[in-house]
């Protein structure tokens, strides 16, 4: 029996808006990178308070492009987390340097921990790159002290923090570079998309030339003025975005602000109607600086990956769309080799329920989720186990 979504996890925020920027972009007849692409990108830098934005095809290739900018490469260690999506450390393995998983603070801070990073510390590590976990900030102050100590370089991979803070100052410009993803179902949306942001020029002008082929100049470029043709002077790929998701993307920045003041009136409103409920962990709960709120996670306590199944099946059963975030990278077939152990990252990524999270949310449906999570606790935990979800 297939049951209708009532609740999915994310819902678009899309409207005239977006439709608008895109009907005027392709009646510009530029759609490939132009001047929608320089318009987002300056919004964008303005918006995070840093010198440079590079659009991107996506933040996988912002990534990627990052660890070439930094020069990081065979032979390379980079200190990384396991509870993160795996293009985060994919982009490590794409130079055949060598990703070093670290184990999160702890389950109300499920970032990377600080002082996992100094005992990971060897003579081959080049740099650390964090994750800021549902737009909710690392330990940066401890993060960047150790980089200063060890002369690493730092990245931030931000796909879930647009906007979000860290002591006052907007997350993305403490780094060497810092990455966002506008894949559809994140903050700012546009079916695919990235960014690469950096303060510093000599990154800046690497990361240009990777995003096409290594060229010195754009074909966008060329056709302002009489062109002299150009040289290859790096391995580059083709990592640009095009002008028609760039418009969407201007058209998201408009709201993001709104967006997030929704996401975080309905987190509240989470925290408040599952206080009571003590089976569960709610990460970040005391937290009060500003955050994207990109996802609403919970944590099971005392549980397992088979009850967790559990709840979640009974969650669906009701219509309610969940996730995970994420299953543990070092125990994924490809990187599973070298008998890591990371007894945090283990537990909270066989236990945690991604809720819905989104501004269209009402106070009902929040209700509907909360009273619904409540019940499949207890129904789960009473020995109605169903591991079907979990069998496939
Ligand atoms: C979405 C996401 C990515 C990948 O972004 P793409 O734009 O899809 O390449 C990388 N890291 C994190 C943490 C993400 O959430």
């Amino acid at each position: 029996m297939k049951t209708q979504i009532k609740i999915p996890l994310f819902d678009l925020n899309y409207d005239e808006e977006e439709e608008n920027e895109i009907l005027s972009t392709i009646r510009s007849k530029w759609i490939s990178i132009g001047p929608q692409n320089e318009k987002f990108e300056n919004l964008f830098s303005e918006m995070i308070g840093v010198k440079y934005a590079i659009a991107v095809s996506s933040c996988t290739g912002a990534l990627h492009m990052a660890m070439r900018s930094l020069n990081i490469k065979e032979g390379d260690e980079v200190i990384c987390p396991s509870l993160t999506f795996v293009a985060t450390t994919n982009a490590i393995k794409f130079v055949n340097a060598q990703p070093v998983f670290c184990d999160i603070e702890s389950l109300e801070h499920p970032t990377i921990d600080p002082n996992h990073i100094r005992s990971l510390i060897t003579e081959k590590t080049k740099a650390i790159l964090v994750m800021h976990y549902a737009g909710f900030p690392c330990n940066m102050d401890e993060i960047v002290q150790i980089c200063n100590e060890y002369n690493l370089k730092l990245i931030e991979d931000a796909c879930h923090a647009p906007l979000s803070k860290y002591k006052g100052k907007t997350i993305g410009g403490q780094s060497d570079i810092a990455c966002y993803s506008f894949f559809s179902n994140k903050n700012i949306s546009t079916g695919e998309g990235g960014m690469l942001v950096t303060n510093n020029h000599i990154y800046k002008n690497k990361a240009k030339l990777l995003r096409s082929h290594g060229m010195t100049s754009l074909s966008y470029e060329r056709s302002k003025i009489y062109s002299n043709g150009y040289d290859v002077i790096e391995l580059g790929y083709n990592y640009r975005m095009d002008d028609m998701r760039a418009a969407l993307g201007i058209a998201q920045l408009h709201k993001l602000k709104n967006d997030i003041s929704k996401r975080i009136e309905h987190r509240k409103k989470y925290i408040e109607l599952l206080s009571e409920l003590d089976e569960i962990i709610i990460p970040f709960k005391d937290h009060i600086e500003y955050c994207s709120n990109y996802i609403f996670p919970i944590v099971l306590k005392d549980s397992n990956y088979i009850e967790r199944g559990g709840v979640r099946y009974q969650l669906s059963k009701n219509g309610i769309q969940t996730s995970i975030h994420y299953p543990a990278i070092h125990l994924f077939g490809i990187y599973n080799h070298n008998g890591v152990y990371l007894p945090k990252t283990e537990y909270f990524s066989s236990t945690e329920i991604t809720l819905p999270l989104y501004a269209k949310l009402s106070e009902d449906d929040l209700k509907y989720v909360s009273d619904n999570l409540k019940n499949a606790i207890v129904k789960v935990r009473k020995g109605h186990r169903i591991y079907n979800s979990e069998r496939k």
